[in-house]
Parts: structure tokens; C-alpha cells; sequence
């Protein structure tokens, strides 16, 4: 890759440098101008020679020299600051960006690219600080600058300066229309965190506040604000919390569903609990809602009634651990074991059916029989049977 993107810029340049190279040789005599083309032109096609022998060094040592000679072009200078950076020679990069910024010739948009291609060498060699200055100055040029806020962003959340990354996001968005409230949240979330960690626990719930408002479906900044309630046993306000995040992504619930259930158990709202885990259960595919249903049940109406209600949703979702709870009230209940086997050898059944025995090991694709070509990427001998504890 790295190849194709030096013969890139090779090739990018040779009109630039030919033209040069004639109007230097245009202001010359006619004699000087004709030697000088052809000395410029036997040099690319040397270099080209290189390319095409795939000898990228030699190649760019002949650019070198060819870009030492065309110190005027700024075009060339910011290709071989790209060829110097690419190479790994970042240092290199950094002076010859440095001189190409304190040029006064330039004009506004040269400025612009000079600073943003300075600054780029500062990030890539980890001077984030001066990446900063660079690139909050070039903000400043160019008020629809998005390329240097985007940077400044990248900075600030390596810096884990919070605040600076949510002004940044903010202009960014102003500037460029692209919508940033989710990023925003997150930072607004990771402000709350450590506002919280700190004890500052109203300045933690504001951020969550803000982190809402320019994220209304924030899951992070639901089961935030729960945690925080939950721990100061505002149990009203921690459900509430918890429940909209469960709403906006149940793939959260097993994150949030054991503090939940605690909030719920100290506030002695067992009905409401229950409506909200079979609201859940509906539309959160795996088991941990039904598991957590049926303690309820069994707690407050016996083990019959939470061994019926657990045995007719595992038809639906068959799982291993559903299995272990029906034989746990099974053994509770002392029921005639012939019963609980037909309900056990259906789920297994289905959970049999669902799962595929044999995966890609390449790609992931899930077969229930053998291929000895897997037919999703095409690789030979990638598909071997699946060692899953719930089939095998
Ligand atoms: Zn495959």
C-alpha cells in the first residue's frame, strides 16, 4: 500500500515540476531551457524506472533531489513533506513543514495547508501539545476549518480533556452541519464519571442533563444517572433512569437489570418490577428478563406458578441457563419428574435445531453441515464442527 501511495504522489507531481521547469527555463536563455527540461525529464523517467522496478527508495531519493532543486514550488514542497511523513521521517516532515509555514509568499489556502500538514506531523509524532497550538491557530484563519477541529477533537479526547472536546464538537458541528450530539453525550457521560468519582454529584447529574439534551437516546447517560440514584437509594429516580436506557437498547438490560431489581425490591414495587420485565421481555431476545420474572413470580405466587410461567416462555427461547432454572423449581417443587424431562427434551430440542454445529473459522459463517469449502468466503478447509456447550 504504502507503494502505490508514494507512486501516487510521484505522479501527482510531475506536471507540477515539468511546468516549473520550463518557466525557469523560459527565463533563461533558450540554450539553458532546452538543458534543463531534459535534465528534469531524463530524472523522472529515471525515477519512474525505479517505481516501475519496484525500488520505491531509489525513486524518492531521485524526488529528493529533484525537490532540493524546485524549492519555489509549494505543491512540491507539501508532496515531499507527505513523502518524508509516509517514510516515517517524521522529523524531516516537521522542518520542512516549519520552513513551509514561515514563508511569506503564501497565500490564505497554501497557509491553511501547510499548518494543517505541520500539524498532522505533530499528532503523528506524539507532540500532541504544539498539534494543539497548531491546529486551534488554523481554526482561528479559517472559520470553516472542520479538518482542524476534527483534530483538536481527536486531541482533546486523548487528553481526556473533556470540556475542550465538547467545545470542539460543538463548533465542528456548527460549521460542517454533521450531527455530533452522540460523541458529545459520551464526552458529556465521561465528565459526569469523574464528577461523580470525585463526589460532585450534582455538577455529575448537570452533565447527564446536557448529555441528554443533545442525545435524548443516550443508553450511557441512562444507566449513568440510574447508578448515580440508585446509589443515594433515590429509587423512584434511579428506576426511571434505568428504564428509559433499557428502552432505547435492551441489549443493556443484563448491565442494568441487577441494580434495577434492587431499586425496585427497596422501594417494594413489586408489580411495577414485574410489568417492566415483561414489557422486556418481548422485545430483549435472551433469557435474563424471563429468569428474573420467574423469581418474582416465584416469590410472590410459589414455585407451580414460576415453573409453568418458566417451562411456556422457554418454548419460545430455548437456553441453557432457562434449563437450569426449570430443573432447580423441578427439584423444588417434587413434581413427577416424566413431566419435566417432555418440558427439558423440548427445549433441548429446539435449542438443538438452532444452533449451527459448524463454524468458518475465517469468516464466522455458521453451517449446520459440513462444507469442506466454506461457503460464505470461499477458504478451504476453514469449517470445522463447533465445540458450543449447549449442543455438543
Ligand atoms: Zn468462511
Amino acid at each position: 500500500m504504502a507503494f502505490v501511495n508514494e507512486w501516487f504522489w510521484f505522479f501527482l507531481l510531475i506536471p507540477v515540476a515539468a511546468v516549473s521547469g520550463w518557466v525557469v527555463g523560459r527565463r533563461g536563455g533558450e540554450r539553458h531551457s532546452d538543458s534543463q527540461v531534459s535534465k528534469l525529464s531524463t530524472t523522472y523517467f529515471r525515477g519512474l524506472n525505479y517505481l516501475l522496478n519496484e525500488q520505491p527508495d531509489k525513486a524518492i531519493e531521485l524526488f529528493l533531489h529533484i525537490a532540493e532543486l524546485d524549492k519555489e514550488t509549494f505543491e512540491t514542497q507539501v508532496a515531499l513533506g507527505h513523502l518524508f511523513r509516509r517514510r516515517g521521517e517524521v522529523d524531516r516532515a516537521i522542518r520542512l513543514h516549519q520552513a513551509l509555514v514561515s514563508r511569506p509568499d503564501l497565500n490564505d489556502q497554501q497557509k491553511v495547508q501547510a499548518l494543517l500538514a505541520l500539524g498532522e506531523d505533530y499528532m503523528r509524532s506524539g507532540l500532541l501539545d504544539r498539534a494543539e497550538t497548531v491546529f486551534t491557530e488554523l481554526a482561528q484563519i479559517d472559520q470553516r476549518a472542520p479538518q482542524a477541529l476534527k483534530h483538536l477533537i481527536g486531541i482533546y479526547q486523548a487528553e481526556r480533556d473533556w470540556d475542550k472536546a465538547i467545545e470542539n464538537a460543538t463548533r465542528f458541528e456548527a460549521a460542517t452541519g454533521e450531527p455530533m450530539g452522540k460523541l458529545i453525550a459520551q464526552f458529556e457521560c465521561e465528565l459526569a464519571d469523574r464528577q461523580r468519582a470525585s463526589g460532585d454529584i450534582d455538577a455529575a447529574r448537570a452533565a447527564i442533563a446536557r448529555a441528554y439534551a443533545v442525545d435524548s437516546n443516550s443508553v450511557r447517560a441512562g444507566m449513568l444517572e440510574g447508578r448515580i440514584e440508585a446509589e443515594l437509594q433515590n429509587d423512584a429516580a434511579a428506576i426511571r433512569a434505568f428504564e428509559r436506557a433499557a428502552r432505547h437498547d435492551p441489549d443493556y438490560l443484563p448491565e442494568l437489570l441487577p441494580t434495577l431489581l434492587a431499586s425496585y425490591e427497596r422501594s417494594g414495587d413489586t408489580t411495577g418490577a414485574r410489568a417492566f420485565l415483561s414489557e422486556m421481555s418481548e422485545h430483549y431476545r435472551g433469557v435474563a428478563p424471563v429468569l428474573a420474572l420467574t423469581r418474582l413470580v416465584e416469590a410472590e405466587d410459589g414455585v407451580p406458578a414460576a415453573r409453568a410461567y418458566l417451562a411456556r416462555q422457554l418454548k419460545d427461547r430455548p437456553s441453557v441457563r432457562g434449563e437450569a432454572a426449570l430443573i432447580d423449581l423441578a427439584l423444588a417443587e417434587g413434581v413427577d419428574p416424566e413431566a419435566t424431562l417432555h418440558d427439558l427434551k423440548h427445549i433441548t430440542d429446539q435449542l438443538l435445531v438452532r444452533n449451527p454445529s459448524y463454524r468458518c473459522s475465517r469468516c464466522g459463517f455458521g453451517a449446520r453441515t459440513h462444507h469442506w469449502q466454506c461457503p460464505s468466503c470461499k477458504e478451504w478447509g476453514s469449517i470445522k464442527p463447533l465445540l458450543n456447550y449447549a449442543v455438543v
